[in-house]
């Protein structure tokens, strides 16, 4: 049974991983690749949000539509 303890501590580990990087990410900006408006989102919702390289699928709430880009907010 100790690789029932293992992969739960794995799994444990990812998860609180992925948490710790959504709540630094929300400290950030995004902006919109449609209209170039910038806006923030909580950290549960970047938990679920897919991205590829500096991509997130985040849907912009200026104009609705998808595809942002991650803005560096200088001392964050
Ligand atoms: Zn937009």
């Amino acid at each position: 049974m100790a690789w029932l303890i293992v992969s739960g501590i794995v799994l444990l580990a990812a998860v609180l991983a992925v948490i710790l990087w959504a709540r630094q990410l929300a400290k950030h900006s995004f902006r919109c690749k449609a209209c170039a408006k910038e806006f923030r989102v909580s950290w549960r919702r970047l938990i679920f949000t897919t991205h590829s390289y500096d991509e997130y699928s985040l849907r912009c709430p200026h104009c609705g539509s998808k595809g942002c880009t991650e803005q560096n907010v200088p001392g964050a």
